[in-house]
């Protein structure tokens, strides 16, 4: 028996998922009954590859989707079906676009050089009525909302049931909140292995939106869905250790109490990467149209967007777009709610690698209040300000192109073009309610 079909009948799953999430972070599956899973462990579940995002024509053969046996989970809002994430091969090879291969790539690039990439998200969303039009509670109108206990405990039928599946998941969450935008969540849990993080972001995804549906809510990443309000970000937590079998194994090779705010050349030379690397970087990391409505935006109704606006780094503050917390990690806060699991990790990895091969400097450090008084632009360099000049970014960026394989640049460039040449032909509402009648 497979280690998948005898992991099944440990946990009594009668139906399995096995799903991959395509290059739009859209998450696809089959359901497989038990009996089945045997032969699809090996061979992969069948797939027509144009009808999901990746770049492939209808005339191209079955992708076959092959599960990775240990990210199965349980799905706790049904526990007799499994979850499990597969990897995409076509014509019996690898795919070079599937995104989840793509990290372990990255993953083993870093283990080459003695690394293992730990991390950490933080996926905030909204919960909006089933209309997606207004935030699901009316009463949720404060004008600073953040922490607000009683918006929370309102939500508690869903929020509760969500960190007791993550708990039984054994994900180890520590804390939910209510965040800075009417109607906006987050919930944290502990970092991992970046390959583990980003199985889980991806079924937290999916399982946050099942569980507000079953509630007759609509819960959405979407970066920017209401101008006046702060977006959804997704920071990211980011540290090197030690890979297992090398001799610094396990340990924490971001931490030097020696080293500024307690971190290690290594941690700064990675830090370079990735500001080296921002504005390419963006393409993946905010990767819609929407993406750059959060990114160096107007105050919102609570204050502050607390997303960044051009490429700097700084302590234990909220104004930049690296934040160094204390003298274990990196947080990027540059990602959006957008950002696909598998190419964030992926992406972040190959620009921080890079700092570290070129030994990069990141500059000096700002400790300013970047919203009351913006750096100049002598000091620091701007975001791209859309999807358009990200992707210009992306394709000139010759290093982060060969970290990533220029097969999947090259997929993922084209459908993300198709999209912004979209937008650019789209006619706004607000061009016509300000244009009729000029
Ligand atoms: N929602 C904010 C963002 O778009 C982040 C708020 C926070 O610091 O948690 O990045
Ligand atoms: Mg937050």
């Amino acid at each position: 028996m497979s280690d998948l079909a005898q992991r099944m009948q440990e946990l009594n799953l009668k139906f399995l998922l096995i799903s991959f999430t395509d290059l739009f972070g859209i998450q696809r599956a089959k359901l497989v009954p038990s009996s089945a899973v045997a032969d699809m462990a090996r061979d992969g579940a069948g797939f027509a590859g144009f009808a999901a995002w990746l770049d492939l024509s209808p005339a191209d053969g079955d992708v076959m989707a092959v599960p990775a046996a240990p990210s199965l989970m349980p799905l706790p809002w049904q526990p007799d079906v499994g979850w499990v994430a597969a990897e995409l091969q076509l014509d019996g090879q690898p795919m070079e676009q599937c995104p989840r291969r793509l990290l372990r790539r990255q993953l083993e690039r870093a283990v080459e050089r003695g690394y293992e990439l730990r991390s950490g998200v933080e996926a905030e969303f909204f919960l909006l009525d089933p209309s997606a039009e207004r935030i699901a509670d009316g009463a949720d109108s404060q004008e600073k909302p953040c922490y607000d206990q009683l918006a929370l405990m309102r939500q508690y039928p869903l929020i509760g049931p969500l960190l007791e599946a993550m708990e039984q998941l054994g994900w180890g969450p520590y804390q939910a909140d209510h965040e800075d935008a009417n109607g906006q969540f987050e919930v944290n849990w502990i970092f991992a292995n970046a390959l583990t993080t980003a199985d889980r972001h991806a079924f937290f995804k999916v399982m946050v939106k099942s569980l507000a549906e079953q509630r007759g809510l609509r819960a959405s990443f979407m970066p920017k869905p209401f101008a006046g309000l702060t977006g959804n970000g997704c920071h990211t937590h980011l540290s090197l250790w030690g890979a297992p079998g090398s001799p610094r194994a396990g340990q924490n090779l971001f931490h030097d109490s020696a080293g500024a705010l307690g971190l290690s050349a290594l941690a700064y030379h990675f830090l370079a990467g990735l500001l080296a690397h921002a504005p390419a970087l963006s393409c993946l990391t905010n990767p819609t149209v929407n993406s750059y409505r959060r990114l160096a935006a107007p105050p919102t109704s609570s204050g502050a967007t607390w997303s960044p606006g051009g490429i700097s780094y700084t302590a234990n503050n909220r104004t930049h777009m690296v934040r160094i917390p204390d003298g274990q990690r990196l947080e990027l806060r540059l990602p959006d709610g957008a950002a696909h699991p598998y190419l964030l990790q992926a992406a972040v990895l190959a620009a921080g690698l890079d700092g570290i091969d070129r030994q990069l400097d990141p500059g000096p450090r700002h400790d300013n209040d970047n919203y009351a008084s913006p750096l100049g632009q002598g000091q620091c360099q701007r975001l791209p300000r859309d999807l358009g000049e990200a992707l210009a970014a992306f394709a000139t960026d010759s290093v982060l192109r060969q970290a990533l394989g220029e097969d999947f640049c090259r997929a993922y460039e084209k459908l993300r073009r198709r999209q912004w040449d979209q937008h650019r032909a789209a006619v706004t509402p607000w061009e016509r309610e300000t244009g009729l009648d000029g």
